[in-house]
């Protein structure tokens, strides 16, 4: 029993953690303590490749899983769907300058890492712990997260998927993925409105007590596949941890030399997994935090207010394009030093007032390992052509902003220190924008932007994107927000009548 959630004390298992998604209180589960890898663990680690990596730094916090469950577990995940590259190759781009492409997987974006796994972990949890119920996933998305989890638990037994995403706020190959899903336990629709309304919508089913009876009626419970669920952040948290032993076998560092590690932020996961990694063993000596021109979090990191009652942008980012980053809630519980109230006083007034300022001494512990900063989408392309002159390298919107504000980092500080930047997404799913950076104004949309980006770079199209021309559109449902309800309700009954 070794989590708890971030609001009040409570003791749970990680398979229950994984199998609930969020704690009945509202807060999130986090782990009650980390270990620390010794030097000895890091060496085989070294050694090892990523599926034992993997199953090493999975056994800390999956504490509950038997072990051989695990090890099926984290082989039907990653042996396979995420090619030769595997699920994390770092690339030294310029020197001390590497490049973590999580994005080989099934659907072009980082969230396969996680979304590859996390039906076999609820999976396994379910049959351990809840067997016979189906668990049904409602996810929000902004863009990425929706086709990952499709793509992952799409036909997987004892589930029922839905994803809501914002219909004006995804970009062309991202819709396309979505509404083009296959599997008899998928249903996909747009809601109108952004990225936070769809959150805020969902977070609202999984506490409605009608819904919560109406599903239980039917030997059914709700989960989650968005970040708020620790069994999407625990595998994020292996890539930073291969990384570090990648830098130790290629002779970049040694053992304890420090990192930093830049990442492009939304919802705070990814970089809070690099946090976790740290608590581990893995010694950062600064998170980079980049955002887009919702630079909610950059505010917040060099001030400490959080203030989201500001415009909303929409930006050639838009798996960043979020105002309330739900997975802020585990930072804050890790600065308060796990002080519940805290958390539940800064929570409130966020709900409330749709903004918070955190203790001084609470800041002070925030500023001491992160750096914050952001870019405009003209920047962002100035990245990306920089990038690809300089370097041959071609990288997506995404990924270019912890580029810039990585620059921005250094020659402020002038820290050399090698850094770990996430490449979060390939260039191909948001090719127009790429095109645009280039100085290429294509207006064919996006196949005859990947056709154009192939021709001048010579960087082989997936072909998850390429095949996305010739399917049908299968999920049209365009639907307002507080429809939202009563959409999940005809799925389910449908489903079960
Ligand atoms: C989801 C996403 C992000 C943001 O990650 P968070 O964990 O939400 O901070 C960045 N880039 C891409 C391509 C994404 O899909």
């Amino acid at each position: 029993m070794n989590y708890t959630s971030t609001r009040s004390a409570c003791a749970v298992s990680s398979s229950e953690a994984v199998l609930h998604g969020i704690a009945d209180d509202g807060g999130l589960f986090v782990p009650l303590f980390f270990p620390r890898l010794p030097r000895e663990i890091f060496s085989l680690m070294t050694g090892m490749n990523y599926i034992q990596r993997a199953e090493t730094v999975l056994r800390c916090f999956l504490t509950d899983y038997p072990q051989n469950e695990l090890h099926h577990c984290v082989t039907a995940a990653y042996n396979g769907p995420f090619g030769i590259a595997g699920p994390a190759p770092l690339r030294e781009v310029e020197p001390g300058m590497h490049l973590l492409e999580l994005w080989h997987g099934p659907t072009c974006a980082f969230k396969d890492v996680a979304l590859q796994l996390l039906p076999h972990l609820l999976t396994s949890a379910a049959g351990r712990i809840a067997p016979g119920r189906k668990s049904v996933i409602l996810v929000a998305t902004s863009g990425d997260t929706g086709k990952a989890a499709l793509e992952g638990f799409a036909d997987v037994p004892g589930t029922e998927i839905i994803v809501f995403y914002p219909c004006d706020g995804v970009s062309e190959m991202q819709k396309l993925q979505m509404v083009t899903q296959t599997g008899k336990n998928v249903s996909v629709c747009a809601i109108e409105g952004n990225f936070d309304h769809a959150q805020r919508g969902v977070k609202q089913i999984f506490a409605d007590a009608s819904i919560k009876s109406f599903l239980e009626d039917g030997g059914m419970s709700f989960s989650s596949a968005n970040s708020i669920n620790f069994g999407r952040l625990a595998p994020q948290i292996v890539y930073y941890v291969s990384a570090y032993c990648d830098l130790i076998a290629t002779g970049k560092i040694r053992y304890g030399e420090e990192i930093n590690i830049a990442v492009p932020t939304g919802n705070f996961g990814n970089i809070l997994a690099a946090v976790y990694a740290s608590e581990l063993g893995v010694p950062v000596k600064r998170f980079i935090c980049a955002s887009n021109r919702n630079r909610v979090l950059t505010d917040f990191i060099r001030t400490g207010v959080y203030d989201c009652n500001r415009e909303f942008y929409l930006t050639d980012s838009p798996s960043m394009d979020i105002l309330i980053s739900s997975n802020l809630e585990r930072m804050l519980h890790l600065l308060a030093g796990g002080d519940y109230a805290e958390v539940r006083r800064l929570m409130s007034e966020l709900k409330n007032s749709g903004r918070y300022q955190i203790p001084a001494e609470m800041l002070a512990r925030l500023q001491r390992c992160f750096y914050a900063g952001c870019c405009d989408d003209r920047n962002t392309g100035e990245t990306i052509a920089d990038l690809f002159r300089r370097d041959g390298y071609l990288c997506d919107t995404h990924t270019a902003v912890p580029v810039n504000v990585y620059r921005q980092y250094l020659a402020e500080t002038g820290d050399s220190v090698p850094c770990v930047i996430a490449s979060t997404a390939s260039p191909y799913k948001f090719a127009p924008a790429v095109l645009r950076a280039l100085g290429d104004g294509g207006t064919g949309g996006g196949f005859s932007a990947m056709d154009e980006l192939h021709r001048i770079s010579g960087v082989a199209i997936p072909r998850a994107l390429a095949g996305l021309k010739d399917r049908p559109a299968l999920h049209c449902s365009r639907i307002s927000k507080d429809d939202m309800p009563r959409f999940v309700r005809d799925v389910l009954a449908g489903r079960n009548g």
